[in-house]
């Protein structure tokens, strides 16, 4: 360990200790940041390294390689939440490095709306907008304000409406066109102060209309709690939810997003399972005023001879849920190897690419 100013520099750390996976060899140089002006120490000494550098904030959506990373991890640790009420809404900052089911907790406590779906989501704050975090019905966009980031190459640090995050569906700017461009240092979420929860998300709503106690709750707080209570319980069967006893949650989540067809891809994609004899599910979704069709991963993935609980060399499918990849005790290349041979057999079989949802570090 060497200090460079006031940084503590950390050599040869094992950036498996550090994956909710399990996975990645040893990093060159580790960088823990709490403040603005770490993340520029940082930046400045991995310019001064001339080498590369990767933000991991709680690993849960990132692989990196058995072979490790030979340049600079930056740990984001920013911490910090403030709150300022108006009459009709609540503006809260959080440090990009709190932890993202913390956030939901307290916005809970505040009888705030908006985020009690995404319960149970590992990971931190500052990584929800890089993907657009979405679960049960919400996606965390629909309650972003704006964020603040620093440009890595240039130190500035720039504001960015939550229209200029350019949010999709799994997607942003900071996922696609601008990869790798900023480091999210704070996230100011919009949150309603008065609003009822809405329940959009079929699954969600049966299991709520099952417990004859929620229609009987009139109070906020008491609603918004048992929404968390209950995504928490259906999450939990998937183990969707980060548990040292469930060997089915060492993983990224879901390893594949939901492919979105155009209308013509979509009918090519029908035709093709008529002739297998197949009803494929499907979602209608509108993208950019566009009518596509969403379909479901887990189906093409299960479909295509992956099942619950399936096992190759060190790695599996979850046996609660077919989309997660799990580290069964192998290394990055065994999970590495399975997505690949997914990702054939889907597109041999539907025509369909998948997307592989986490970060894929090389
Ligand atoms: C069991 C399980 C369940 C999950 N369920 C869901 C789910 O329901 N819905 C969903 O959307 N996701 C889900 N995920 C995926 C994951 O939890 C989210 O994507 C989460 O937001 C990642 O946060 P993180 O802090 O762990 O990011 P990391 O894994 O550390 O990083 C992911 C990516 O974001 C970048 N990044 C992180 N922080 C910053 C920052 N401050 N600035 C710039 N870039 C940054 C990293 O460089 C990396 O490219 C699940 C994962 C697991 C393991």
């Amino acid at each position: 360990m060497t200090k460079h100013n006031v940084l503590i520099v950390k050599e040869n750390i094992l950036l498996s200790e550090y994956t909710t996976i399990k996975l990645g060899g040893a990093a060159k140089y580790f960088i823990e940041c709490d403040s603005e002006d770490s993340v520029k120490d940082a930046l400045k000494f991995a310019k001064e390294k001339k080498c590369r550098l990767q933000v991991l904030a709680g690993g849960s959506n990132i692989v990196f390689s058995d072979e490790g990373f030979d340049g600079l991890i930056l740990k984001m640790s920013i911490k910090v939440v403030s709150l300022t009420k108006s009459k009709e809404s609540c503006f809260i900052t959080s440090g990009a490095g709190e932890i993202w089911d913390d956030f939901v907790k307290f916005s809970i406590e505040n009888e705030f709306t908006g985020a009690e779906c995404l319960s149970g989501i590992p990971g931190s704050v500052g990584a929800t907008p890089v993907q657009n975090v979405g679960a049960y019905g919400q996606e965390v966009s629909e309650i972003i304000h704006s964020l603040k980031a620093i440009d890595k190459e240039s130190l500035e640090v720039i504001n960015f409406s939550g229209e200029e995050c350019r949010f999709g569906y799994r997607d942003s700017r900071f996922k696609s066109a601008d990869k790798d461009k900023y480091i999210i240092l704070e996230v100011v979420f919009k949150m309603n102060a008065n609003k009822e929860p809405e329940i959009r998300y079929p699954e969600l709503k049966n299991y709520l209309e099952s417990l004859e106690k929620f229609s009987a709750l009139s109070d906020r707080k008491e609603k918004l709690n048992f929404i968390r209570n209950a995504v928490l319980t259906l999450r939990q069967k998937k183990s969707m939810i980060i548990d040292s006893n469930d060997p089915n949650s060492v993983s990224c989540g879901s390893f594949f997003t939901n492919p979105v067809l155009d209308v013509p891809e979509f009918e090519e994609f029908r035709t093709k399972c008529e002739v297998m004899k197949l009803s494929p599910p499907f979602y209608k979704t509108t993208m950019s005023g566009i009518e596509r069709m969403k379909i479901p991963a887990a189906w093409l993935v299960e479909q295509s001879g992956f099942v619950k609980g399936f096992k190759a060399k060190g790695a599996g499918i979850s046996s609660s849920h077919s989309l997660a990849i799990i580290n069964t005790g192998g290394k990055t290349s065994d999970v590495l190897s399975l997505s690949g041979e997914i990702m054939r057999k889907v597109k041999e079989k539907f025509g369909i690419t998948l997307t592989p949802e986490p970060v894929i570090v090389k």
